[in-house]
């Protein structure tokens, strides 16, 4: 951290602060120019709670140099990292497909939707038992019904699964069916259930918020490293803008801005990040030529009765359509499903 000073900060006002670091044991580094003074901060910046420099006399401003977030960071683990589920790897050159319904609805929907999304190449079939939506009297999900499905779908088609969990409770019953758990953007920042989900073993999809700066995102993913769980996969859904012409606005730009801050995997969600139909498979193009390491896409064996999210869910036909205009791009990429 970087401590400048005002120019008209007097000598006194310089050695206090001088004085405050060398008491808690942090290096100071002075470097004064024709105007103004910075004070360059070397040390744990933790020891600094309880010290307020930035109103003290004299301080125009205190400039951070590193995030907050380490485990998530790529300056201190400069590697790619990929993340294994089961068999599968998330991250290097594999490209992640992760489709399905929005919500499992019943065991045979779910079994058309499975079908569907094999059929198309993906690997992990995707499908909400525990629904956080934005009215209580919208269908909440089947709860451990679901997952139940969810496995039958998993066994039968050889597909992973992901379900989003709401809650510790939902966690305790997802830990007994699922491959990966996904935190929904309404949750990214319920620090509670993070912590819960980094005490598992199991890989975790991290949403990112609905109003979340990507530094915001990547420090929810620290809670869940910092709490022993290094499987953390991070997934651009779009945020909340002043537009109006699609549900949010797809970031295609967080793609390369996390490869470059984090080394940890990131796949994108056109389907959320859209709202449209129509618009999935441009921006699901866009976003594996930005470098996303996957997809996650809603698909419904008939969207016109599906219980939400029908709007922005691809049918079988459409999921195929959008897998084989993929392949080519991919190849290009150096990426393989
Ligand atoms: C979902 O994937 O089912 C979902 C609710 O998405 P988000 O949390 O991104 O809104
Ligand atoms: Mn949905």
């Amino acid at each position: 951290m970087i401590i400048v000073m005002k120019p008209e900060a007097t000598n006194q006002d310089i050695d206090r602060i001088v004085g405050i670091l060398k008491e808690l044991n942090l290096s100071a580094h002075l470097s004064k120019g024709e105007t103004t003074t910075i004070i360059g901060l070397i040390g744990d910046k933790s020891r600094l709670a309880g010290h307020n420099l930035e109103i003290m006399p004299g301080v125009d401003k205190l400039v951070p140099i590193t995030e907050s977030y380490k485990l998530a960071n790529k300056k201190f683990h400069p590697a790619h990292s990929e993340v294994k589920v089961g068999d599968l790897t998330v991250g290097g050159g594999n490209f992640v497909i992760m489709s399905g319904p929005c919500a499992v609805e019943s065991g045979e929907q779910l079994m058309a939707a499975a079908e569907a999304v094999k059929a198309g190449g993906a690997q992990v079939l995707r499908g909400g038992a525990y629904k956080p939506r934005t009215s209580p009297y919208s269908f909440q999900g089947l709860e451990e019904e679901g997952l139940r499905y969810m496995a039958n779908a998993r066994e039968k088609y050889g597909l992973k699964i992901v379900c989003e969990v709401t809650s510790e409770s939902a966690v305790k019953s997802a830990v007994r069916y699922v491959d990966i758990l996904q935190i929904g953007a309404r949750n990214m920042q319920n620090y509670e259930l993070l912590k819960v989900v980094g005490r598992t073993k199991l890989p975790v999809l991290l949403k990112r918020g609905l109003a979340a700066t990507i530094d915001e995102w990547l420090n929810a993913a620290e809670y869940i490293l910092s709490e022993g769980n290094p499987h953390v996969i991070l997934c651009e859904r779009g945020i909340r803008t002043f537009e109006t012409a699609t549900r949010h606005t797809l970031d295609i730009s967080a793609i390369p801005v996390i490869k470059a801050k984090s080394h940890l995997p990131v796949i994108a969600d056109p389907s959320h990040g859209t709202g449209v139909r129509a618009y999935v498979t441009p921006m699901a193009k866009a976003a594996a030529a930005a470098g996303a390491d996957g997809l996650m896409i809603e698909v419904h064996p008939t969207p016109e009765t599906a219980m939400s999210d029908g709007p922005q869910s691809l049918s079988p036909e459409e999921f195929l359509r959008l897998m084989e205009e993929l392949r080519p791009l991919l190849r290009l990429m150096g990426k393989h499903i």
